[in-house]
């Protein structure tokens, strides 16, 4: 054990940076790395001292630069000698079992492999076995330090993922390597994404039981039990049929990422449990919704069913939340009612703006009937006001019982679905809807997969069961 003259570390036969070691053996493994890190150190300050030779003075942005510019260098230096003592053992292995058939195999020969991490580049060199039973090779190492087959390593792509879901990906790329000093390319970047976004499935992406209920215990406060919103709606999204790289591309077109929003309303503030979307059939829809309400413990809480007019979404909520509250949005509703206004009095006109006020403050009080009468004894001014009418007298029949907005109110229910709306502008809206950007359906729902992990707060799992699986293939690559 101890330091050759090239400064990297011999193999240490015993792993000595844990804790109980720490007073024991650790002691002199701890003054060797030491002393390695201050010769990567003063390679580091080499580089540093440049500056005291130049004429111009470096401003504080400029010499902040300078060293996020060269800091890459010594950090991965650092992380190798840490890696290569941590792992001294499994380094130095001549032999190891197959992780296939358990049979022992031998180390065939050591293969260098580059690193890229937050940190900056460093390199391993780790030994490959051969099985011949299986005839696989394999690099036990790489499952033990979970080391990606990829050159970026998962801190890497963890962070570059996350931002690929807020920004383009040529974006994304540009602007992650100005941040971080690490570079990935768009193209890098969007092949992990696809990766990571098939785990971005319900069942990983909606909180768990047990965080559920933590969120729910949180917003408890005195006798009443706090209301469970349960919010749906559809949002159009461009798609695109897919198509090879430089093909002309089909004709898009939009299609309905039908969704969810559940959320607690609490006193004052709205605590988010989950948001689903996908762009899918609304059966699919309907499995996704139950999947997110067995979850939940329905009788802790009072639970409030938001949508606006269409039947599928009414089926699929009463379905999975029997107790639930039917409301009709207020604010799809009021739509309805300006449309009328517009066509019937003209736009902004005094005559539309008082008809609007007093025609929702009916409904708000629970006077369906009346407007419904009111509307009747209309005279319509043209074909398209008579139509338009129509539509809102059968819309407000329809959901007569979804309305009683003051009712609903004084215990405590939201009236509208501000929540699912501001939720559909966050995850479809604003990166789903750039301008130019036609998604292909599969890869558009991958892209809302991820997103609604990320504003659940269970983007770290999703990103884990993506490394479990890529590292439980990585050992079998023979070239890695
Ligand atoms: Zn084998």
């Amino acid at each position: 054990m101890g330091l050759k003259g090239g400064g990297r570390m011999e193999p240490a036969q015993v792993l000595y940076f844990g804790q109980h070691n720490r007073f024991e053996d650790g002691t002199d493994e701890r003054k060797q790395f030491r002393e390695a890190m201050h010769k990567e150190l003063d390679k580091f300050l080499d580089q540093l001292t440049g500056v005291f030779e130049g004429e111009r003075r470096e401003t504080l942005a400029e010499l902040s630069d300078m060293l996020t510019q060269k800091r890459g260098d010594f950090l991965g230096a650092c992380l190798q000698h840490l890696l290569e003592e941590r792992y001294s053992e499994a380094l130095n292995k001549e032999e190891s079992s197959c992780p296939h058939c358990g049979n022992p195999c031998r180390k065939r020969r050591d293969i260098t492999k580059k690193l890229q991490t937050m940190q900056g580049p460093c390199q391993l060199k780790r030994p490959w076995f051969y099985c011949v039973s299986c005839g696989r090779g394999f690099v036990p190492v790489d499952t033990e330090a979970e080391i990606s087959r990829r050159e970026k390593q998962f801190d890497l792509q963890k962070r570059a993922i996350k931002l690929s879901a807020q920004l383009p990906f040529a974006c994304a790329s540009e602007e992650f390597e100005d941040l971080t000093g690490q570079t990935m390319s768009d193209h890098s970047m969007h092949d992990v994404f696809e990766e990571v976004g098939i785990h971005a499935v319900p069942e990983a992406v909606v909180p768990s039981e047990g965080e559920i209920c933590k969120r729910i215990e949180q917003t408890s406060t005195g006798k009443w039990r706090p209301v469970l919103v349960v919010a749906s709606d559809a949002a159009k999204l461009p798609t695109r049929p897919k198509a090879k790289r430089n093909a002309r591309r089909g004709a898009g077109r939009y299609k309905d990422a039908k969704g969810f929003r559940i959320y607690l309303a609490g006193k004052g503030r709205l605590v988010h449990i989950a948001s689903w979307h996908q762009i899918q059939p609304e059966e699919q829809f309907g499995a996704d919704l139950a999947l997110a309400a067995s979850r939940i413990p329905q009788e802790r809480v009072r639970i409030a069913l938001l949508g606006d007019g269409a039947d599928w979404l009414w089926k699929h909520m009463r379905a999975c939340f029997p107790k639930g509250r039917e409301v009709l949005d207020f604010y799809h509703c009021s739509e309805h009612v300006y449309e009328v206004a517009k066509v019937q009095y003209g736009e902004k006109s005094t005559e539309a703006l008082e008809w609007v006020e007093a025609t929702l403050c009916r409904l708000f009080y629970g006077e369906v009937g009346h407007v419904i009468a009111g509307l009747r004894r209309m005279k319509p001014k043209t074909a398209q006001a008579e139509e338009l009418i129509r539509k809102l007298v059968a819309y407000l029949k329809e959901h007569r019982r979804r309305i009683n907005y003051r009712a609903l109110r004084l215990g405590g229910y939201p009236i509208g679905s501000g929540g699912i709306e501001s939720a559909n502008k966050f995850i479809c809206h604003t990166r789903m809807k750039r301008s130019g950007a036609w998604w292909v359906k599969a890869t558009g729902n991958l892209m809302l997969g991820i997103r609604c992990a990320i504003y659940n707060g269970t983007y770290d799992h999703v990103f884990d069961l993506y490394k479990r699986s890529s590292l439980s293939s990585a050992g079998e690559h023979r070239d890695c």
